[in-house]
């Protein structure tokens, strides 16, 4: 059976319609026996249970059942199951550990996932290059318990147990993000299956290079729909000699806001600014008994050399808060008590997803330039104001990068609607305030609705470099591109 979609997509603001007709097949009995063939009979599935589990994500998107499952363990697997489906018009989804929200890894016309979930070896530590060589199923948190014994950590943190395959996919990136940078800021080396079958090593060892076109950034935050990738090595940074944390709590989200405007502008250079709305620190008081005071609250981290610097910077920090009329400062927080909080912090996401099974939860992410910060959460403000939508806020202020959690009751398709216009709004405020319609979730399903707006004329190349690499468009179909 032969099954079409369409893309149409606009540009340089005249209506320009380009009609991809992509026919993929579904698998029939002759491909599930070749492709049973090429991995050990274990590593291939396409019972139900198997299939449920990897037709969503941890997004409010609809699953999507792939047709089977295979776990590929080394990468001439990976080029050979690629080469087939290539030729046999078989679409292919890469799997980390689906922990993605805006439906990147939902395998939208069937075909068949590739879940990295046992290609999960760190092949090589070079310590003293501040190195690692990794296959892509690796969990972050299991290179960094690795490492613990070298001084060095691999910084992006998304919070949730994520491959480095499916951080290098979406270019993720967290809490001390501000700080370190993103997953694109680590990747020195990629290796990628191409749909062809082809494997191609990109990037160098040195720390520096200006060497040719930069392969490696285009694929990291490709979401799959270029290659898979089957192999990198990633950058390490050494943990920090001395660190200091405090907690700020204010009267209104929007005078912390200001207080973050404010360190930045001051160069306090922090490792983590996070600002959470009232309704955050109730939750991570409730689960993690944090007996924080329950108003929006800064927490924030600077890392540094010497106790000394690291003390003149709080005492600049907390002055800027109260200038900001913060209502109490608590600098000088031990590492336990750090640890804590930014373990619930990290929580934070489960937490409320825990707390309202009856519910289905939105998850906006938006990204501006600090200056426009505060713009930001007055608009949100606007936004909620007047309806009886539960919200929880959530940022990870000092990158501009905001999320908002929306509660709509499942089964009130009139609520969702208002949701979806509610943050249709906000990512079009976010662009004309020259910000992104994703700060770290990815394009997905949810956010290709923006793509022309945000990308004009330059959406056009990107779809010229997705036919280059991957013409049958078999590569994580229904992707980044508007439908
Ligand atoms: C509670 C919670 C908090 C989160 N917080 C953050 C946050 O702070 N910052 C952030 O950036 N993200 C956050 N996320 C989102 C998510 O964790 C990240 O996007 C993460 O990078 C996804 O990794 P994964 O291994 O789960 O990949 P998946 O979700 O399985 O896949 C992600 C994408 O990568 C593709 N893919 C997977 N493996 C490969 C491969 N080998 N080659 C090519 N493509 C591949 C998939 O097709 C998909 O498009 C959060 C998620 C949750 C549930």
């Amino acid at each position: 059976m032969t099954k079409t979609f369409t893309t149409t997509f606009f540009c340089d603001g005249a209506m320009m319609a380009r009609e991809d007709n992509l026919k993929f097949n579904s698998l029939n009995q002759t491909h599930i026996e070749h492709l049973q063939a090429m991995v050990a009979s274990d590593r291939f599935s396409a019972g139900e249970s198997v299939l449920d589990l990897h037709a969503r994500d941890q997004s409010s998107h609809p699953p999507h059942r792939p047709e089977a499952v295979i776990w590929p363990i080394f990468p001439s697997e990976v080029a050979e199951i690629l080469k087939y489906a290539n030729a046999n018009l078989i679409p292919i989804t890469g799997w980390g550990s689906g922990s993605s929200l805006e439906g990147n890894p939902i395998p939208l016309k069937g075909g068949l996932v590739l879940d990295f979930n046992q290609m999960n070896r760190i092949l090589e530590i070079r310590d003293e290059d501040f190195q690692a060589d990794v296959e892509p199923g690796v969990v972050f948190q299991d290179l960094n318990e690795k490492l613990k014994h070298t001084g060095l950590f691999f910084p992006p943190d998304p919070g949730a147990r994520a491959t480095l395959g499916g951080m290098i996919a979406n270019n993720a990136s967290g809490t001390r993000t501000i700080y370190y940078g993103s997953t694109k800021d680590y990747v020195l080396k990629l290796s990628v299956a191409l749909a062809n079958g082809e494997i191609i090593e990109m990037g160098t060892r040195a720390s520096k290079t200006s060497s040719g076109y930069d392969l490696i950034r285009l694929f990291v935050g490709s979401e799959g729909t270029l290659g898979i990738v089957v192999g990198a090595t990633v950058r390490l940074a050494g943990l920090p000699a001395e660190f200091s944390a405090a907690i700020a709590n204010f009267p209104s989200i929007e005078k912390a806001g200001k207080a973050v405007f404010e360190i930045m502008r001051g160069g306090l250079n922090p490792a983590a600014l996070e600002l959470l709305g009232p309704e955050c620190v109730e939750l991570m008081n409730r689960e993690a008994s944090l007996g924080l005071d329950v108003m929006p609250t800064i927490f924030m981290e600077f890392h540094g050399a010497t106790t000394r610097q690291l003390a003149e910077i709080l005492e600049m920090a907390e002055e800027i808060c109260r200038e900001q009329g913060c209502r109490s400062f608590k600098p000088g927080l031990g590492r336990s008590e750090r640890d804590r909080i930014f373990q619930a912090r990290h929580d934070l996401g489960e937490m409320i997803t825990r707390n309202h099974a009856d519910s289905r939860i939105k998850v906006m992410d938006v990204a501006v330039p600090i200056t426009a910060y505060s713009e930001v959460i007055d608009a949100i403000n606007q936004e909620i104001a007047g309806t009886n939508l539960a919200t929880y806020y959530i940022s990870h202020a000092g990158n501009g990068n905001v999320h908002l959690n929306i509660l709509c009751k499942k089964g009130d398709r009139k609520q969702w609607v208002l949701i979806e216009e509610i943050v249709d709004r906000l990512v079009a405020k976010t662009l004309e305030l020259g910000g992104t319609a994703t700060g770290e979730h990815g394009i997905g399903l949810g956010k290709r609705k923006f793509m022309v707006a945000e990308h004009g004329s330059s959406l056009k190349w990107m779809q010229q470099i997705k036919s280059v690499f991957d013409p049958n468009g078999i590569l994580n179909p229904g992707k980044i591109f508007p439908s």
